[in-house]
């Protein structure tokens, strides 16, 4: 069988760059090991940045579906002695919309991600998706991998231009290509466990996203997957704890001690063992295969941030892949891959073990017995902050990138402040244009996964063209009208100017 691209891996990574590789009607091979998805939930939280791809692409909807019922009440809070115990500090759901963007994050489990883009992948006819089907090997040729496969007991060999290698933390193609990677080794092993109990009316209006309780005796992690009854608890494993010395009977009691709740009945529905131990890959691309997700970066959950960093990696290399696929790009162009995303997942790598290190110091001193101090850290940690760097700030430098003469406009906070602007490598920031039917909507889902140019109403057809000939043009005044012209400033161009934008949303060139 021969094909354009070999995606290894149907986790959410795999999953959306063989789904965009579709989009630009590039021939694909996805190989995913296991029929069924995991229902075991691990990431819960879409940022906004993250959204705001689900928005471009089309699939923001089907994903706001798997949110549910029920939106909890805080983000992230610390509480003493129980789920319902004395609250130490809360990080709440902003009440007020976010001022960059029309996406608000939102919780979907990570099966529910997976559902649907398992769904749209089944309508790309360029796409043919094997689940059931492990990749074995990769075997670099001259211009092209033989990628081994097997499924079922039967084998065979795949030809592909390129792989991209999804397939998770452990990441047998990484380890075959002996890419290393770099981190500070195994932080801790915990044991997820997934379990049924109706907090809702005990917790009403006191429900975290994340609730970190402490005790006396105790520090458990509690996940609130659907608000009501659906949890999960990650249970830390002591020094020469192992995950036999645990039944999923077992939990039964740990949690009905540690929520402070001993008269809720507790279902044990599923037990998950993983390891924290964060760690990035030294080289993203080994000749025509490239890493993406969890295989390039895994970062610890503290934040939320793995998934989505992942998803935003998918979303810089497909269309990058495609441009070379069609011939556009030469093969050295897709180092520009690991030169924007690398940079990126290393920022989100050291914003989640600051994290980290956080509630280390919050646990340290609750069981020092030092509670107002653990208050403190709690008031000051950085999850109390919005995180709008983080969604909106990673700028790319790359060959991708056509700079112009200015300047960035820096944050003082990288991971909590953000300024909005249209300067090459920067995110192209949203604003409201108004349809047809005079209706206010995101600029962003005008972009779709295609080159465009933004252009400001006076400003010639083709003043992008030498950057991009045949980017969509979206005029303002023509093809989207806007109540003011403020995003003209925030862009910085004239009323003649215009701004190229790639298909990942990035800003490609700027003619002010
Ligand atoms: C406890 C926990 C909580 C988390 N919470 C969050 C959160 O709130 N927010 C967030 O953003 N992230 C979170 N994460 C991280 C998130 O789950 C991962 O970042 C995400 O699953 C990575 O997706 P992926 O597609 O790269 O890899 P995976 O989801 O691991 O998928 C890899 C896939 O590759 C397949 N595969 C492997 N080898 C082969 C092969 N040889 N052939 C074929 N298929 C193969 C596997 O079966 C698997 O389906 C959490 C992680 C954990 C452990």
């Amino acid at each position: 069988m021969k094909t354009d691209v070999v995606v290894v891996g149907g986790g959410p990574c795999g999953l959306l760059s063989a789904l965009l590789l579709g989009r630009l009607g590039i021939s694909t091979v996805l190989l995913e090991k296991h029929q069924e998805i995991l229902e075991h939930p691990k990431a819960m939280g879409i940022t906004r940045r993250t959204a705001e791809i689900f928005l471009q692409t089309g699939l923001l909807e089907q994903m706001l579906q798997g949110r549910p019922a029920k939106d909890p009440d805080a983000t992230s809070q610390w509480l003493k002695d129980g789920l319902n115990g004395t609250i130490l500090g809360q990080v709440r759901y902003e009440d007020a919309p976010c001022p960059y963007s029309s996406c608000q994050p939102f919780r979907c489990p990570q099966p529910h991600v997976e559902r649907v883009l398992r769904a749209g992948l089944a309508q790309q006819p360029s796409v043919r998706a094997l689940y059931g089907t492990s990749a074995q090997s990769v075997r670099e040729q001259s211009d092209s991998v033989a990628i081994a496969i097997s499924a079922a007991g039967s084998h065979e060999e795949i030809e592909a231009k390129f792989v991209v290698a999804a397939d998770g933390d452990r990441s047998p193609i990484r380890q075959q290509l002996g890419i290393e990677r770099a981190g500070p080794g195994e932080k801790g092993r915990f044991l997820s466990v997934y379990f049924r109990a109706d907090y809702a009316r005990e917790l009403a209006g006191r429900v975290g996203l994340i609730s970190n309780v402490l005790g006396a005796d105790f520090f458990e992690v509690f996940v609130a997957v659907n608000g009501t009854d659906l949890w999960l608890m990650h249970h830390y494993l002591q020094d020469g704890e192992s995950a036999q010395d645990y039944s999923p009977q077992s939990f039964v009691p740990i949690i009905q001690y540690t929520s402070g709740m001993p008269q809720v009945p507790v279902e044990v529905l599923s037990v998950n063992p993983w390891v924290m131990a964060p760690a990035i890959a030294k080289r993203w691309r080994q000749g025509r295969v490239f890493l993406v997700g969890d295989a390039a970066a895994r970062v610890s959950p503290s934040g939320g941030l793995g998934m989505n960093n992942g998803l935003q990696s998918a979303h810089n290399l497909a269309w990058k892949l495609a441009q070379v696929v069609q011939g556009r790009q030469p093969l050295d162009w897709l180092d520009t891959y690991a030169a924007e995303r690398l940079p990126a997942a290393r920022f989100t790598f050291a914003n989640s073990e600051g994290n980290a290190d956080e509630i280390t110091e919050i646990i340290e001193r609750a069981f020092g017995g030092d509670w107002d101090g653990a208050r403190q850290a709690i008031a000051h940690s950085r999850r109390a902050g919005h995180g709008y760097g983080q969604d909106f700030g990673i700028v790319y430098e790359s060959a991708a990138v056509h700079p112009d003469a200015s300047d960035a406009a820096l944050p003082i906070d990288p991971v909590n402040d953000y300024v909005p602007q249209g300067r090459p490598g920067h995110r192209a920031p949203d604003f409201l244009i108004q349809d047809d039917k005079g209706q206010s909507m995101s600029v962003l889902k005008r972009f779709g996964y295609q080159f465009t140019a933004l252009l400001a109403a006076q400003a010639p057809d083709g003043l992008l063209s030498s950057f991009c000939p045949d980017a969509v043009l979206l005029r303002e005044g023509v093809d989207f009208q806007v109540q003011s012209t403020q995003w003209r400033e925030i862009y910085g161009v004239s009323d003649k100017g215009g701004v190229l934008i790639r298909p990942d949303g990035y800003i490609a060139a700027r003619v002010a």
